[in-house]
């Protein structure tokens, strides 16, 4: 069940995939009965494990020192072996990544694998507003609105305030999810209740530096680490703060178009309204391949992907703030390819992220370039992968009455065509999509509705627009996935002053204590 697999069946389980959204909200009221983790279990675990967890994000973790990665990850083993897991460590070039493993099995039950990583970004600690980025404060907001240092003895009164943050390099981003995990295994315990999963875990050591190491990592441990899903704890909730569940990722190929001219720069005042100039045939050029509303012309770019009622109104309910959105980014309007954000991020992109010929500002001088050059990202999706648009490109380019070669122009290259010009597909991240209505999608959805508030249902991603580092374990591992983000969406992950608010640690808590307990039909 492959998420490419599942992605051309598509179409077939259209209808099914209705009947189970109805289906779904009326099995969440039955839901919700089950024998589950109460608020008061997870908040009572989630508390006592803030010693751990501040232990933990003390431990500087940036991949670019290797020694920093083995101490978490020996401090990682050893929490998970205390708790009962077989846990190994997976040989990484000094970085290993951790893999543990709920010894317990149930039979008949699915395996889901839980990725999350124990590395972060790097830190300067001179923009942050404490004195150590790596040694975890607490902090209040305060009357006037700004945060302030408070003893951290605060996390442990009675009752606990979920407003208190806790700031440190991956507070949220992701050791504040490791623990969660954590804590949700000891609120079982104390409920004394099991999962009804079988449960294997992955940190990735590299996260931050792009999982340059996942393919080969996972690929040398395909048996071990074999799953019927896969969920993804990293990154923050939608900003509606509403609990969110994200089903895939764009893919992003590299694209270079080169527009050639005359052998060398010309002098424009002898040569001009004479010898073409490609800056202005490459120009001509990308504006053939989209219109004034953002759409893509080239033949053949949105036509695989076809969006059924019931997907456009999950998007739809997404609830962007898309006019705050405009504002921010400094546009009056949006293109015209879907009628929402999240609509649009469903279909290929073709954008062009620079553009070069000759030089500009106090280096321009008055000449015929002899070259033009674009560089193009194409966001991918499942259904349309980077072949296939590179090829639409092409014939494109071609339509236009370019001749297309590789390499440099020859003699005979440049005295029998007018327009020539050289097209090439750099690589990048891959496209991956678990559908909305699949097991796994269904579970996890079940369960973020059963534990959140009765009035919201989850914002559910189709698919994000960016790529993820992760999309080579799903695709090795070829198993469906889900992205469950557990922390708050103004967390500050990758910048200064990163913290993690503990309301969401609890919610966190109680969320996978949740999905341990529920199977997976
Ligand atoms: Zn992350």
């Amino acid at each position: 069940m492959s998420p490419s697999t599942n992605a051309k069946n598509r179409g077939q389980s259209r209808l099914s995939g209705l009947l189970c959204f109805v289906l779904c909200i009326q099995a969440s009221a039955a839901f919700s009965q089950s024998p589950w983790l109460s608020h008061d279990a997870a908040l009572k675990s989630a508390q006592a494990t803030l010693p751990e967890y501040l232990e933990l994000v003390a431990l500087p973790n940036d991949a670019i020192v290797p020694a920093d990665i083995q101490k978490n990850t020996d401090w990682l083993d050893r929490a998970f072996a205390k708790r009962g897991f077989t846990t190994r460590q997976l040989a990484n070039n000094g970085k290993p990544m951790l893999y543990a493993e709920w010894p317990k099995k149930v039979a008949g039950a699915k395996t889901v694998l839980f990725y999350m990583h124990l590395d972060g970004q790097p830190v300067v600690p001179s923009e942050w507003s404490q004195p150590d980025p790596w040694k975890p404060v607490v902090k209040r907001r305060s009357n006037t609105g700004t945060w302030e240092i408070i003893a951290t003895d605060r996390l442990f009164a009675q009752p606990l305030d979920p407003d208190l943050r806790v700031y440190a390099r991956s507070s949220s981003d992701d050791k504040g999810p490791i623990i969660m995990f954590l804590a949700a295994f000891d609120a079982l315990k104390a409920a004394g209740l099991e999962p009804a999963l079988n449960v294997k875990v992955l940190l990735d050591s590299e996260e931050e530096k792009g999982s340059p190491s996942i393919p080969a990592v996972v690929k040398a441990n395909r048996e071990l680490l074999r799953a019927d899903g896969i969920v993804i704890h990293d990154g923050p909730r939608h900003a509606s703060e509403r609990p969110t569940l994200i089903f895939g990722n764009r893919g992003a190929t590299r694209v270079t178009l080169t527009v050639f001219g005359p052998r060398a720069p010309l002098h424009s005042g002898h040569y001009g309204n004479y010898v073409p100039n490609p800056a202005i045939r490459l120009a001509t050029l990308i504006a053939s391949m989209k219109d004034d509303q953002g759409r893509v012309k080239v033949e053949g770019y949105y036509d695989r992907i076809k969006l059924s009622e019931a997907e456009k109104k999950i998007l739809a309910e997404t609830g962007d703030d898309e006019a705050a959105i405009r504002q921010r980014v400094g546009i009056a309007k949006a293109e015209t390819v879907g009628g929402t954000l999240q609509e649009a991020l469903q279909y290929p992109s073709l954008n062009v992220r620079g553009m070069a010929a000759a030089s500009v500002g106090a280096k321009a001088s008055n000449v015929i370039p002899e070259r033009a050059i674009a560089e193009f990202d194409l966001r991918t999706t499942p259904e349309a992968p980077p072949t296939y648009l590179f090829g639409l490109m092409e014939a494109h380019v071609k339509k236009q009455g370019y001749h297309l070669i590789k390499g440099e122009p020859t003699d005979a290259d440049r005295s029998t065509h007018d327009k020539i010009a050289q097209l090439t597909m750099g690589t990048g991240g891959r496209a991956v999509r678990t559908p909305l209505d699949s097991p796994l999608g269904q579970w996890a959805f079940g369960v973020l509705k059963a534990t959140g508030r009765p009035d919201q249902n989850p914002v559910r991603i189709r698919m994000m627009g960016g790529s993820v580092p992760t999309d080579s374990l799903v695709e090795i591992l070829d198993a469906p996935f889900v992205i469950l983000p557990l922390v708050n969406g103004d967390n500050n992950q990758h910048t200064y002053d990163e913290n993690m608010r503990i309301g969401h640690y609890v919610d966190g808590v109680r969320t996978i204590g949740t999905l341990l307990r529920e199977s997976i039909r």
